[in-house]
């Protein structure tokens, strides 16, 4: 059977999954991406070259590897066709190489508006959305009334009442404009006509490129604290990112992932709203900022930042049975005097090991915190462990013995070759 592996985010997202799986697909024939929308952004360095992707898995950097877009993703067309003809301008054609799945469900042009809407409505309780219509297409799938990208492709006198159907919900939401649905009906046959040659059974392909023995990468979108089901309720993203969203996210069955590599950065960021326990201020929070670039790739919004929490690590490693970590951006904690891991929460009941689901719990829990010395050598751009710094190699020891998994990959720079990939790793098993 091939050695079909997930690769997904550990923490709160922007852990740089985007280098890792682009690291890892030459060794792939295909990466296929299960939840989340354009809301993603993966950036990318290419011989100095930078790419940002959001919907389209960054496999498609590199020749002959097939990409595809999972029905647990929601698709907005525009945002599509935008990072289509942005990757034709930079040389990378995507077509025969992109695969939609027709399950998949649009953003339709008043998701955003809704988005936008919603979150104003929420007040002091916003949960820091980017705006993008993700939430309200997600919404509109649970539903029932969501509009499916085969939707567009079939009888069109059944899309006219969906659409119907669809604008006149959101009429009753946003009474102070009517939207006529006639111009969203029309648009979308164009949409609809534009995708075409890129949809179709996502299922079924995967199922026959993996009966062939050819290797497939499960691409997750931001990550397991920001689960809708798993994650820091409400202030998560409304889909299933960690791993169980890759069998309903694709059509394929759980025996199917025979490896899940989680991705960690050497300490930890949000973006939006929510507790974040091991949160700096001041001038080591500014410092983690400025040389880790922690601004958003889709919105440039400041990520806020604090140290490594072995907690949240140890947590997803259980929910997404995590083989092994991708620690990344280790070079950032470069020059630091010491560096702190959190290793459980201290709260008004005693100490907690495990991430609890109370959010209040959560907000009150004041972090406990293991200090090692730090390192004054750089590890940027180590390929080998035994370049780092012995303080930076105790580091990620503890690391280890703290979060209960091996990182199997140490990132020390942005770019593919700024890489460690440990030679008796289970990494170097799967891709051998
Ligand atoms: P993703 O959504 O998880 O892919 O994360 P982002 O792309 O939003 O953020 C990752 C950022 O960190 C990108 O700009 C990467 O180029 C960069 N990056 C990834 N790994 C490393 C690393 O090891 N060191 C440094 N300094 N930057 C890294």
């Amino acid at each position: 059977m091939s050695t079909n592996i997930a690769v997904l985010g550990a923490q709160w997202g922007d852990e740089g999954k985007g280098k890792i799986v682009d690291l890892l697909t030459p060794h792939f024939s295909t990466v296929a991406r299960y939840q989340g929308g354009h809301n993603a952004g993966h950036t990318v360095y290419v011989d100095g070259r930078k790419f940002v992707l959001h919907l389209i898995p960054s496999g498609i950097l590199h020749p002959g590897v097939t990409c595809i877009i999972g029905n647990g993703v929601v698709v907005d067309p525009q945002a599509l066709f935008k990072e289509v003809d942005d990757l034709a301008r930079m040389g990378v054609d995507v077509n025969g190489r992109l695969l939609i799945s027709e399950k998949a469900h649009l953003i339709l042009p008043y998701h955003r508006e809704l988005d936008v809407l919603s979150e104003a409505r929420r007040g002091e309780r916003k949960i820091g959305t980017t705006s993008r219509g993700i939430g309200p297409a997600y919404e509109d799938k649970i539903g029932r009334r969501g509009i499916r990208v085969c939707d567009l492709l079939g009888d069109r006198d059944a899309l006219a009442d969906d659409v119907r159907e669809n604008v006149s919900a959101r009429n009753r939401i946003i009474k102070e404009t009517t939207l006529d649905w006639k111009p969203v009906y029309e648009q979308l046959l164009a949409f609809g006509e534009r995708m075409r040659p890129w949809v179709g059974d996502v299922s079924l392909f995967l199922s026959r490129t993996m009966a062939e023995g050819k290797r497939v990468m499960f691409e997750g979108a931001q990550a397991t604290l920001l689960d809708i089901d798993h994650g820091t309720y409400p202030f998560v993203t409304s889909s299933n990112a960690s791993v169980g969203g890759v069998c309903t996210g694709l059509g394929v069955p759980p025996r199917a992932i025979r490896g899940v590599l989680g991705v960690a950065k050497a300490y930890t960021t949000r973006v939006g709203e929510g507790p974040l326990p091991t949160e700096l201020s001041g001038e080591l929070a500014e410092r983690l900022r400025e040389s880790g670039q922690e601004y958003g790739a889709s919105t440039g919004r400041p990520r806020r930042c604090g140290w490594y929490d072995a907690v949240v690590v140890r947590y997803s490693a259980r929910i997404n049975g995590i083989d092994a970590l991708a620690l990344t951006k280790l070079d950032v904690l470069d020059g630091l005097p010491d560096v702190k891991i959190c290793v459980g929460y201290r709260t008004t009941n005693g100490t907690l090991d495990e991430f609890p689901a109370d959010l209040r719990a959560l907000a009150a829990a004041e972090p406990c915190y293991e200090t090692l010395p730090g390192w004054s050598r750089p590890t940027k751009g180590a390929t080998r462990v035994d370049q780092l710094p012995l303080e930076a190699q105790r580091y990620i020891r503890r690391l280890e013995e703290v979060s209960g998994v091996e990182c199997a990959i140490v990132s020390t720079g942005s770019d593919r070759t700024e890489t460690i990939v440990k030679p008796d790793s289970v990494v170097a098993r799967w891709i051998d």
